[in-house]
């Protein structure tokens, strides 16, 4: 059997094919070719295993993404289903297929209340997109071409595509490729650990985040502002970066002043990864517009989701008696395979009660996490749900990081991953985002690596004179 396992195994796939053809995103692209691909074959549960057979404990549900783990019979079944019946239609110009109904009702019952209509595409980062031109349209719609531009955040992301990489907040993610686009500009990441002044107590670095926020809106005006987008909480960017007291509610009472959306980036925190089923419930966020991908499909297949709420709906709907057709969509929006996937996955959270299973996992994840504080490099701990971060200090009490340069977070990835265990490291912060089927015994099979890895990282600072 030269399967794909077996195929590695004989030398059949090559190594050195990936490097000299495959073009990795978010990779050293140079280093890629002395290192080498680590070649992941296949996937149980919460594991996957690379083409050695060594198992890893995905903590990481890979790209933050594989919520039902790596083996989920019935997602299988759902795709082959719907290949044989009707492996591919479109819903442009009044056509529709039963996935897509499904799926579309099926997702506004669960969304929070008032976003009663979706748009599909394939990827969050389109998703995103599709938020920015729906914003734009709407404001055409009511006559106020003016009032355009977007805020986002410093250190947020939402994708990597011309709009959705404008709106990511990573200087390094704009460098050399020209961004960001005109009418995006960005407001400060309420971080605290990063931004907090000596002394300052979460409350008063809140305040401050806010006044920085109002300072931005009247310098930029208000009457140029179409929209806020900001995930729940922030996840690959900052670093699971989650929002200091008060911060969404004295944003909402701006926006609402001044007639901005709100743009709910639920990519991530969605469907349960926090402990509640969005992200926005924790906060008291009530969004005109909320983007989903990910864990719509538990990442099986490629599908994404753009809801708006009643009132943005109305006004695209009379601009299609003004100027005709609604123009926008892509090829494979409601993919007829992704919705029927999608359609099993959210089948499945509701019969498994993943929601409720995730809160019941929140505590023993939450007390390991926070046990990792007392760990000599570690600065902080933040987490919600299944989704923590530890921040890397070489001064804890300072709150000071390494060197840029020093390595120490890939450096505790690598020995992570030695230690059987899958986290990502984000400059100086390490993180971890298992699937939401894992129990007790695998989040401390995670966090046991993760102490391990950490361990094997002090002595490292240590010997090579960093810390
Ligand atoms: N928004 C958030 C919050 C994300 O984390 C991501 C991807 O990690 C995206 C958007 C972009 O999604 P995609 O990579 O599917 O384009």
């Amino acid at each position: 059997d030269l399967g794909p396992q077996g195929a590695v195994k004989d030398g059949a796939i090559d190594p050195a094919k990936d490097v000299a053809h495959l073009i990795h995103p978010y990779t050293n692209l140079d280093a890629h070719a002395s290192r080498g691909p680590v070649v992941i074959e296949r996937g149980e549960g919460a594991y996957v295993f690379d083409s050695n057979g060594k198992r890893y404990l995905e903590g990481m549900s890979a790209l933050w993404c594989a919520s039902l783990g790596f083996s989920e019979r019935r997602l299988v079944d759902a795709a082959t289903r719907q290949l044989a019946t009707l492996p591919y239609y479109h819903v442009f110009n009044h056509r529709s297929h039963p996935a897509a109904i499904q799926l579309a009702s099926r997702l506004t019952a669960i969304a929070p209340e008032g976003l009663n209509h979706v748009l599909f595409a394939n990827s969050g980062s389109e998703a995103n997109d599709t938020a920015i031109k729906l914003a734009w349209y709407y404001n055409n719609a009511l006559g106020r071409p003016k009032k355009k531009k977007i805020i986002s955040r410093w250190g947020a992301y939402h994708g990597v595509t011309i709009g959705a990489g404008s709106l990511t907040g990573v200087p390094a993610m704009h460098a050399d490729f020209d961004l960001p686009i005109a009418n995006v500009v960005h407001a400060e990441m309420p971080s605290w650990y990063h931004g907090a002044r000596k002394g300052e107590s979460r409350e008063a670095f809140a305040a401050r985040m806010l006044s920085s926020f109002e300072a931005l809106v009247e310098r930029e005006g208000p009457e140029t502002i179409a929209a806020f987008i900001a995930e729940p909480v922030n996840g690959s960017g900052g670093g699971v970066i989650l929002p200091p007291p008060g911060y969404f509610e004295g944003i909402q009472r701006l926006l609402r002043k001044h007639d901005i959306l709100l743009i709910a980036d639920e990519v991530i925190t969605g469907f349960g990864r926090t402990g509640r089923m969005w992200g926005c419930d924790h906060f008291g966020i009530r969004p005109d517009m909320m983007t989903v991908a990910k864990a719509l499909s538990s990442a099986y297949m490629p599908i994404s989701g753009t809801l708006v709420s009643d009132a943005i709906h109305d006004a695209m709907k009379a601009e299609s008696r003004k100027i005709g057709a609604f123009a926008h969509g892509v090829t494979y929006s409601a993919h007829p395979v992704c919705a029927a996937v999608a359609n099993e996955t959210l089948k499945i959270y509701e019969e498994r009660d993943i929601v409720g299973h995730v809160a019941r996992m929140s505590p023993r994840f939450a007390e390991r996490l926070a046990a990792l504080r007392e760990h000599p490099l570690v600065g902080e701990t933040r987490g919600i749900g299944l989704l923590g971060a530890v921040e890397i200090a070489r001064d804890k009490a300072e709150r000071k990081p390494f060197d840029a340069a020093s390595g120490v977070g890939p450096y505790i990835q690598a020995r992570a991953m030695e230690h059987g265990v899958i986290v990502r490291a984000i400059r100086d912060c390490v993180a971890v985002c298992p699937p939401l089927i894992v129990d007790e015994a695998q989040i401390d099979e995670l966090f046991d690596g993760l102490r391990s890895a950490l361990d094997d990282a002090r002595e490292w600072v240590l010997e090579k004179g960093l810390a």
